[in-house]
């Protein structure tokens, strides 16, 4: 036993020092890192993760938003090797097509909305959305109207690393670094009730959250203005949820405008809300969805975009070559994945078990926390949830960040077998969408612990 140990410590030791000098890690301060350890996970199975010393952890996260299905799928794995064999890549330019891509194009296509009939596959979320761009200022071109450039965002959101997706998003982290945003994006207020309600109701502040849209399109001109991009619920930001009144009002405002509406549905899509997309769970009409994430479970990587025919028709038609796409484009063996995840999802009913069953199961023992000292609003739906830690419950009143008390609580969780992730001093869940109820109650059990120990450190503070 003691041998064993030491083996995994001894292959540990060797792992992280082999990282340290090599490994430059994703949003990560490398030299806090390299202070730490890295966390080496080895394998997983179902919504379990175990890690080099032999850990078990309760994956809260599905990964990074992204293992729908759960781990350890034989499934995907036979479609991808089969898939590998027969064609392990080739490209969707030139007049050129394959099957796995043409299938998983016609499925996407019967599970979105209606009126969108068409994929354009990327690798990723990011490039999901630097399509987005080229492809709405495309369409305003072929459409005769070239001065409709400028997308509009909001603060806090989160559309992607590359140079288009971190200008599309909000997070002023990210601007900060490398003079973003590009030219041509603008952004407003997010729809954070509960950090920036300022005593409205959450009613009243939803609707001046939304319209502050119709602001920003009168102050840009709508002849200048080509589309608003939005997540469903922000992911990254902290999981925020609009309040009620918030999509209602952004979509009379949608209607009035001749803007295209872009939804970022990468963490939301393919099941998470309980519907195949957010756009259904929240009666949206958008002309364009992002995908990725949840597409292959994160199996293998892959994005797209979902185009409605109204710019489907443009692009398709009237447009001559679309100078835009990726070498990996459609790629085979992610569209073999693709396609054997959504076969998951539908012979196994996740969709519909989440929506009557695990969500609503998830978010009644989740509200249970929201008795605890330290949380001051938990809120969800669907597979996604946050827990709010703050210093007042009663005046929403936040701790100071050099406290660190996210980043503590997190580490809690580790400690007890439980992966959640901080978003500031907000703990964010979001399952594989096959967990059960009972381990959604060892989640909760985790969460409890780790919460105790947390508050534990703050009285200390
Ligand atoms: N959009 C949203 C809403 C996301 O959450 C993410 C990733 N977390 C992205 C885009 C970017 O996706 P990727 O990391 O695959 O580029």
């Amino acid at each position: 036993m003691q041998d064993a140990l030491t083996q995994q410590q001894q292959k540990l030791d060797s792992l992280q020092t082999a990282d340290k000098q090599h490994f430059i890690h994703p949003f990560t301060d490398s030299k806090g890192l390299a202070e730490k350890g890295t966390r080496v996970i080895e394998r997983a199975e179902g919504v379990y993760l175990w890690d080099v010393m032999g850990h078990k952890l309760l994956d809260g996260m599905a990964g990074l938003w992204c293992v729908n299905v759960g781990y350890g799928r034989q499934s995907i794995v036979d479609a991808v090797a089969k898939q590998m064999q027969q064609l392990p890549f080739y490209n969707s330019f030139f007049q050129c097509s394959h099957p796995p891509a043409i299938e998983l194009a016609q499925k996407i296509a019967s599970l979105a909305p209606k009126h969108m009939n068409n994929v354009f596959f990327t690798g990723s979320g990011s490039e999901s959305n630097d399509t987005n761009l080229r492809m709405v200022r495309r369409y305003w071109d072929l459409k005769g109207k070239p001065s409709k450039k400028t997308i509009i965002s909001r603060d806090n959101a989160y559309h992607g690393s590359t140079v288009a997706g971190a200008s599309l998003g909000g997070m002023s982290g990210m601007h900060e670094q490398g003079d973003l945003p590009i030219p041509g994006v603008v952004h407003i207020a997010q729809p954070y009730w509960y950090g920036e309600g300022n005593g409205l109701s959450p009613e009243a502040f939803g609707l001046q959250a939304a319209q502050a849209l119709e602001t920003k399109i009168l102050e840009v001109g709508e002849d200048n203005v080509a589309a608003f991009i939005a997540e469903p619920f922000q992911g990254a930001g902290g999981v925020i949820i609009p309040p009620s009144t918030y999509w209602p009002e952004i979509k009379r405002i949608l209607a009035k405008y001749d803007i295209l509406f872009i939804l970022d549905e990468v963490i939301s899509g393919f099941g998470r809300t309980g519907k195949w997309f957010a756009a259904e769970y929240f009666d949206l009409q958008p002309d364009l969805i992002t995908i990725a994430k949840g597409m292959t479970s994160g199996y293998v990587p892959m994005g797209g975009v979902i185009v409605s025919d109204k710019v489907a028709d443009v692009i398709k038609q009237d447009c001559g070559e679309f100078t835009h796409g990726f070498t990996y484009s459609g790629h085979p063996v992610a569209a073999a994945a693709a396609l054997e995840n959504i076969r998951i999802i539908e012979q196994e009913q996740l969709i519909e078990r989440v929506e009557s069953d695990t969500a609503p199961y998830l978010q009644s023992r989740l509200q249970e926390l929201a008795e605890h000292p330290l949380v001051g609003e938990v809120r969800g739906l669907g597979m996604v949830a946050a827990i709010e830690l703050v210093k007042d419950k009663e005046l929403k009143q936040a701790f100071d960040s050099a406290v660190g008390v996210g980043t503590f609580c997190r580490d809690a969780c580790i400690k007890h077998g439980l992966v959640m992730r901080s978003v500031g001093d907000t703990m964010i869940i979001s399952p594989p969408l096959t967990m059960t109820h009972n381990e959604i109650d060892e989640l909760v059990a985790k969460a409890t612990l780790a919460l105790n120990d947390t508050y534990e450190y703050v009285q200390g503070q």
